[in-house]
This record gives C-alpha cells, sequence and structure tokens, in this order.
C-alpha cells in the first residue's frame, strides 16, 4: 500500500470547519468568529447575549479560516482520497446552512475554472494522474454515479432520457458502495468525461426543481466514485469508492409558517440530518447498533461508513451576524459528531 500513512483513520471521523467569507456588498465588519486559534479551536461571538454567555469555544480537527484556498482544502483531503485507490470507502460531506459554503467546497463557484475547483474535480483529476502513474503494476477502471434524495426518494442524476423515475437501495456487502445497482455508472477515463456528466448531473437536478424554492438546497447529492483495479502481476483485484456528498441545508425551518411542499421537505431534511448525525456519533462511540435504517441517506451510504471506511465531514458557517442562531446550531451537529 502507497497510502498506509493513512491507515489509522480508518473507522475514525474527522471535521474540518470552514469559515464562509464575507461576499462582496455584504460585510458590515462584524463577525460571529471571534477568533480561529491553534489545535482546531474557534472561538464563536454570539452579539445578542451579554458576558460570559456571549463566547462560546468549539474544538474540530481543523479550522479553516475564510482565507484558505480550494488548493489547500484540498491537500487537507487528499490523502483520504488516494487511500481509495488502496480498496478503501471514504465518504466525504459538506454540511451547514443554504449558503454557507457547501457546493463551493465540493463543487467550487464554476465548472470552467480550474483555479477554484471544489473537492469534487480535483479528487478525480488526482485519482486518474495516480492511477496512470502506476499503469505498470495495477489497472484501474473508474466509474461514477450520481444521485440525488429528495424527499426520501432516490433519483439517477445521469439519466440521459431525463426519466426521473425512483430507484431502490440494496444493501449488500458485496455490492461495496453500489447500494443503488440501478442508478447510471458510468465509465470515466479524464477530467473532461467528468466534467461532462458534472454536467448533465447539474441540469437534471436543475429539472426538477419547483418553482417555489431551490431544489438543490433541498436535496441531497451524493457523487460516487467507483475505483476497482486488478494487479498486473497477482491478478487479484481491490475495490473501493468514494463518496463526495453535498448535503440539503441544514437550517431549521419554522414549523407554525412553513406548509404544504415546503413543510414536508423540511421534515425530510431534518430527519435525515439527524439520522446521518446519529449514524455517525453512534460509530465514534462505537456502539454495538448503528441506526443505518432510519434514513435513505445512511442506507446509501451504509457500507461506507465505519468499519474499514474513512470519514470526513466539512461543517460550514457563515460568519454574518444573522446567521449565529444556525452557526450555533451547526457547530453543536458537529460537536457531537466529531
Ligand atoms: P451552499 O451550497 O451551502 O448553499 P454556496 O456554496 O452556494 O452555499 O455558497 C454561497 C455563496 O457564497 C456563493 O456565491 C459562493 O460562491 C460563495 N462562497 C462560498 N464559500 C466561499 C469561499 N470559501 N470563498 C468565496 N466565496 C464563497
Ligand atoms: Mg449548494
Amino acid at each position: 500500500l502507497l497510502y498506509n500513512q493513512v491507515q489509522d483513520l480508518k473507522g475514525t471521523i474527522r471535521v474540518y470547519c470552514r469559515v464562509r467569507p464575507f461576499l462582496p456588498g455584504q460585510s458590515d465588519g462584524q463577525s460571529t468568529v471571534d477568533y480561529i486559534g491553534e489545535n482546531g479551536n474557534i472561538m464563536i461571538i454570539n452579539p445578542h447575549k451579554q458576558g460570559k454567555d456571549a463566547r462560546r469555544m468549539f474544538t474540530f480537527n481543523k479550522v479553516l479560516g475564510t482565507n484558505v484556498t480550494q488548493q489547500q482544502i484540498y491537500v487537507d483531503t487528499q490523502p483520504l482520497i488516494r487511500s481509495v485507490l488502496d480498496g478503501y470507502n471514504v465518504c466525504i460531506f459538506a454540511y451547514g446552512q443554504t449558503g454557507s459554503g457547501k457546493t463551493y467546497t465540493m463543487s467550487g463557484p464554476d465548472l470552467m475554472t480550474e483555479e477554484t475547483w471544489g473537492v469534487n474535480y480535483r479528487a478525480l483529476r488526482d485519482l486518474f494522474q495516480i492511477s496512470k502513474a502506476r499503469m505498470d503494476i495495477i489497472e484501474y477502471e473508474v466509474g461514477v454515479q450520481m444521485i440525488e434524495i429528495y424527499n426520501e426518494q432516490v433519483r439517477d442524476l445521469l439519466v440521459i432520457d431525463g426519466s426521473n423515475r425512483r430507484l431502490d437501495i440494496r444493501n449488500n456487502s458485496q455490492l461495496n458502495g453500489l447500494n443503488v445497482p440501478d442508478a447510471s455508472l458510468i465509465p470515466v477515463k479524464c477530467t473532461q468525461d467528468v466534467l461532462n456528466l458534472m454536467r448533465i448531473g447539474q441540469r437534471n437536478r436543475a429539472v426538477g426543481a419547483t418553482a417555489l424554492n431551490e431544489r438543490s438546497s433541498r436535496s441531497h447529492s451524493i457523487l460516487t466514485v467507483h475505483v476497482r483495479g486488478k494487479e498486473l502481476v497477482s491478478g487479484s483485484i481491490l475495490k473501493g469508492c468514494l463518496h463526495l456528498v453535498d448535503l440539503a441545508g441544514s437550517e431549521r425551518v419554522d414549523k407554525s409558517e412553513a406548509v404544504g411542499e415546503r413543510l414536508k421537505e423540511a421534515q425530510h431534511i431534518n430527519r435525515s440530518l439527524s439520522a446521518l448525525g446519529d449514524v455517525i456519533s453512534a460509530l465514534a462511540q462505537k456502539s454495538t447498533h448503528i441506526p443505518y435504517r432510519n434514513s435513505k441517506l445512511t442506507q446509501v451510504l451504509q457500507d461506507s461508513l465505519g468499519g474499514h471506511a474513512k470519514t470526513l465531514m466539512f461543517v460550514h458557517i457563515n460568519p454574518e451576524v444573522n446567521a449565529i442562531g444556525e452557526t450555533i446550531s451547526t457547530l453543536k451537529f458537529a460537536e457531537r459528531v466529531a
């Protein structure tokens, strides 16, 4: 194993907190982030509270400030991603309220600009590069699936014909991460192939958008990279998969205001995010019962969470004063899974 230095991360959950910068024209100069300390500390200041109660410290594996670039974010993620080529299953999540930077971290602001590419494209570029470098020893095949989970229904985002049928989940350890076997699994050979697929995925996601709200913030999207390697000398096969998950916005919805479809969406999101939190914290506590069955999200990811797998969660916060409530609940969620 070339990347056995990350073996010790197996079965562990890492949590990185990323602070989104103020957007142009938005800054009133007041931030809820008092300071980012050494060793993964972040001090939050709540302007609505006084004295001792106004400040609270949270601790994670790492805190990434507003000046941290996409490249630097990737460097911290790279060893995990590379271990997929050694046969590990890896999950990377982006968690946070809508507008906190989840899609920025996972995909980047636009497909065309390589410099600001997110984790998704960098990961695939890296996987292609390394598999090429190992060509004389291992022959790799890489395939990609892209699904979304909306209102507890799983849909294929890579269908070309726009058919939007519901897919079943099958949990079978033999499948090794291929838990939605009927979703299109498209072979890819280079980053251009991936970019083309992303366009299809984004288009299919947009088609489903209701007039009332942006669907992408109400659904979880999962890009799964399946890797199969054949060792040329021994003929032995290794399989790994990487799930890159852009979660639905974690904001709580005021039950007195939301009605109908909006309320249903919110309830599904709340339930699946808390199911995810329950699974991760049960794993962290080495509990004997892991409640995977409580949501579609955790069922899809079942064999890539826990055991032999590695998990990284990026929790995103928006430093604006009016986001303080969501910032604190995001950090509490993150603290529970860390
Ligand atoms: P989310 O997916 O959580 O709803 P987005 O990723 O769409 O949030 O980010 C909201 C806005 O903030 C977008 O305009 C995005 O380009 C910008 N943004 C987010 N994170 C950063 C960052 N680290 N640096 C610069 N702009 C960012
Ligand atoms: Mg988004």
